[in-house]
């Protein structure tokens, strides 16, 4: 597909990171600008890319020459060199690129490139930690916290879910969870109804207040 013109990202720093991220980006037919001072990942990654260019993210004036002041978009997936982060974040948004989103190796880091005003900024490595811990623990099959502490599990669907039309079953005033989408044995994912009926060994995904779909995906 031919991109749109806000379809348009540049990808700073092709680690291991900003490489599957701008992966991703191009399966969904958006333009990829990948840019990073080592020659050799550029070479790597030069096929698979719309571009990709060999250049230091915190020199403002290489980043204004390949155009980045025009992209709408712009990812910071530098972690481990911090200086070099919040250099190419503070270029980016001097650069007036409206979305910008920056990696963070540690809450600090994070700290640092929200109060510079990155837009979004994400800590793979904490989020994902703390998502594997709730699979590790517990009786999910997965695990997604949003902000403001709500959150989305696919479970195994306890007894008390069981047997009876969700409509009947209660579940928001007793457990403070909704049931959303079901998966029988066998079957593909689909909404869940009022009228659903939800049987032993249904798979089952449920929104609610993260302590609420924690505490409902511990029931057996
Ligand atoms: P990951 O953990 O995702 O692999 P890293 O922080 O290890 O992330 O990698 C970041 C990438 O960013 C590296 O390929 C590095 O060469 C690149 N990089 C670091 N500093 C700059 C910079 N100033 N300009 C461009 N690329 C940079």
């Amino acid at each position: 597909p031919t991109p749109r013109g806000d379809q348009r990202v540049a990808v700073i720093g092709l680690g291991r990171f900003g490489t599957s991220l701008a992966a991703e980006l191009m399966r969904r037919g958006w333009d990829v600008l990948g840019i990073d001072e080592n020659a050799r990942l550029v070479q790597k990654y030069s096929d698979s890319l719309t571009h990709a260019v060999v250049a230091d993210g915190t020199d403002s004036e290489a980043l204004a020459q390949l155009g980045v002041d025009e992209f709408s978009s712009a990812v910071v997936a530098i972690g481990t060199d911090v200086e070099a982060s919040i250099l190419v974040t503070s270029n980016l948004l001097e650069a007036g690129v409206p979305n910008i989103w920056a990696k963070a190796i540690s809450r600090q880091h994070g700290r640092i490139l929200e109060r510079l005003g990155a837009h979004h900024v994400v800590l793979p490595e904490h989020e994902m930690g703390e998502r594997v811990a709730h699979l590790v623990t517990g009786r999910m099959l997965d695990f997604i916290e949003f902000d403001d502490d709500f959150a989305l599990v696919k479970t195994i669907a306890p007894s008390v879910v069981r047997g009876v039309p969700l409509g009947e079953s209660r579940l928001r005033s007793r457990y403070g969870v909704t049931v959303v989408g079901i998966k029988p044995m066998g079957e593909d994912f689909t909404h869940a109804t009022a009228d659903t009926v939800v049987e032993k060994g249904d798979v089952i995904i449920v929104t609610g207040k993260t302590a609420a779909v924690e505490a409902f995906a511990e029931l057996s």
